[in-house]
């Protein structure tokens, strides 16, 4: 935890109802994104948010809008722009959970299912609307959807609505909103036409920036893979085999090429999904569902179908095509690595490819250590501390004596040795939570009974939904880890790793 963190809701200026929310919901502190976006935000200013999925931003800007709106008004008093119908569902899921002690009626409206219903639900009443951009377009023309009202303007992943071509939709969209509005504007990435939208249409906006780079690339480890095109479908086959992903993303540039890697890995009889723009929208949602609940161990996707995308289990990220820019690496291995987990990535690259990885390499201030198999990484890796080790290293790209993260596939890095927290406690993740009928009892059992472990060598034990943390005596890490890692529990094959901060 860092000094400087805000570790409460309390201070933000956010009214009982939504504190009460955001307490059933379970969220324990702001994440910095919240903290950062909501005091700005509810005292009215414009704010520009860089930050990706995951990071926390649907409630940052979510809270101050349900904030603002005046419940005894029926018009629409503010609309949320989203890029695709994926994250349009998911962000009016969470406003709606944000709004549950709230009478505020919340509407999706977005493509590939019929507007009748959608114009009879704002007839009904929407104080908010939750939109992709072409909907909210043909309900506009269509009069279901006035916007005079509109006074609070969220644009959510901005970026993603730039690269499919729907900003200029988002001009007119901004257009026809009252002029003294609040817009806030979330985006992962800023290129130019955001910025140029940015200042053409906001106020004097606040900006903030969560800097994803550092902190997501930071939780990942990533290797590269160099070989021939035509190499390709073998070597992931071998990848795969030797890095037995609980979950993995693998990302294909072009819908064609996903839907030919889907059905190579099929046809070697691994159990695979592909997500591409090809399918009908009631295929990908099935997808996207099956994925998400961990039914489905691989996924092929192209990058604007995997958009919004959430996924809390993914372990790996495999970057079939090399990404087209540095943004896009750390847009894709950002999905990985969170909870508190290591993840990993590993990017393919053909040899003339190499220069654009070394590049990738550099923007993104990090290493990317040439593939190994899990077992020559161990033999590499488990260094008693950071800096003494020479000579043990795999290749780094540049082969320079930068620090090898890639090594170390479970160091936290604070100069007290690997994993220690530097009070001789060492955190612990366990796959498995609540809903694998997992409670604290069961995992003090396993560590008792399994790790033989004593009492006082378990410091504590926090079961949340889909994983756990248990924090046990460093001395005894290894061997919870090796007793515990694979074994089952209620049913249920646990993992067990070193958590990184
Ligand atoms: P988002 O970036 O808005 O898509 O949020 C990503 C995930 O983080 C969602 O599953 C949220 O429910 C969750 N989340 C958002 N804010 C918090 C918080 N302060 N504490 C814990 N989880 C959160």
């Amino acid at each position: 935890m860092t000094e400087t963190a805000v570790t409460s809701f309390d201070g933000l200026g956010l009214e009982p109802d939504l504190l009460q929310a955001i307490k059933e919901i379970g969220f324990e502190e702001p994440s910095p994104i919240q903290a950062e976006s909501i005091p700005p935000l509810i005292e009215g200013y414009d704010v520009i948010g860089q930050a990706q999925t995951g990071t926390g931003k649907t409630a940052a800007f979510g809270l101050p809008m349900l904030q603002y709106l005046d419940p005894e008004n029926d018009e629409v008093q503010a609309v949320v722009l989203t890029p695709t119908r994926e994250l349009c569902i998911q962000v009016t899921q969470a406003l709606r959970s944000y709004a549950e002690h709230l009478d505020i009626e919340i509407v999706a409206v977005f493509g590939g299912a019929p507007i009748k219903g959608q114009q009879a639900q704002l007839r009904a009443g929407a104080q908010v609307v939750v939109a992709t951009v072409g909907r909210m377009m043909d309900l506009i023309s269509r009069q279901s959807l006035v916007l005079t009202a509109a006074r609070f303007v969220v644009l959510d992943e901005a970026d993603e609505m730039l690269d499919l071509g729907f900003i200029e939709d988002v001009e007119k969209i901004l257009r026809m909103c009252p002029s003294g509005r609040q817009t806030a504007l979330f985006s992962a990435t800023m290129p130019p036409p955001i910025k140029a939208l940015a200042e053409n249409y906001m106020y004097d906006p606040v900006t903030i920036k969560i800097t994803p780079r550092k902190l997501t690339v930071d939780s990942v480890s990533q290797a590269y893979v160099e070989v021939p095109a035509k190499k390709k479908q073998e070597k992931l086959a071998e990848i795969l085999k030797a890095e037995r992903p609980e979950q993995a993303i693998i990302f294909c540039r072009t819908k064609i090429g996903a839907s030919r890697l889907d059905r190579d890995l099929r046809n070697r009889g691994m159990s695979v999904k592909a997500l591409h723009g090809d399918m009908s929208q009631g295929a990908r949602d099935g997808v996207m569902i099956s994925f998400k609940d961990g039914r489905v161990p691989l996924l092929v996707a192209t990058d604007i179908a995997a958009r919004g995308l959430d996924i809390e289990h993914v372990t790996h990220i495999i970057n079939y095509d090399l990404p087209n820019s540095s943004e896009t690496y750390v847009h894709r291995i950002g999905r990985t690595g969170r909870a508190g987990r290591t993840g990993r990535a590993i990017t393919f690259a053909t040899p003339d490819q190499i220069p654009d990885l070394k590049q990738i390499e550099k923007d993104a201030a990090t290493t990317i250590t040439a593939w190994e198999t899990p077992e020559e990484r161990i033999e590499h890796g488990r260094p008693p501390r950071r800096r003494e080790r020479k000579g043990r290293k795999p290749a780094s790209l540049d082969g320079d004596g930068v620090e090898d993260r890639d090594a170390e596939p479970v160091a936290e890095g604070n100069g007290a040795g690997p994993s220690d927290s530097g009070d001789g406690i060492t955190k612990l993740y366990v796959n498995r939570g609540r809903k694998s009928g997992i409670g604290e009892d069961d995992l003090r059992w396993a560590l008792n009974e399994g790790a033989v472990l004593s009492d006082d060598q378990i410091a504590s034990i926090k079961v949340l939904d889909r994983f756990a943390f248990v924090e046990v005596a460093s001395d005894a890490a290894e061997k919870t880890v090796e007793r515990l890692d694979g074994s089952r529990l209620k049913g249920a094959d646990i993992r067990v790793e070193v958590a990184r901060r």
